[in-house]
């Protein structure tokens, strides 16, 4: 699965050249992709990601309150 090298312009301006569908900018730390399509589905990706982080830290904080509030409420 090897592409040949190819100039890729960065949102700021800055040209690289790479055959790697990812690449971090070095000048403003962007990433930059070979492919335009694969652009929607990075963000695709990281909404997915964050979706499923923010469900991951809600449980806890619910089983926080729970173990938090279930123990204050014998005392009222
Ligand atoms: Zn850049």
């Amino acid at each position: 699965m090897s592409q040949p090298f190819k100039d890729i312009k960065c949102q700021c301006g800055a040209v690289i050249n790479t055959n790697k569908n990812k690449r971090w900018c070095e000048k403003c730390g962007k990433p930059v992709f070979y492919n335009p399509k694969d652009m929607g589905r990075d963000k695709i990706n990281t909404i997915y990601i964050v979706l499923m982080l923010l469900s991951g830290f809600g449980l806890l904080i619910y089983l926080f309150i729970e173990m938090i509030a279930g123990p204050m409420s014998m005392f009222k």
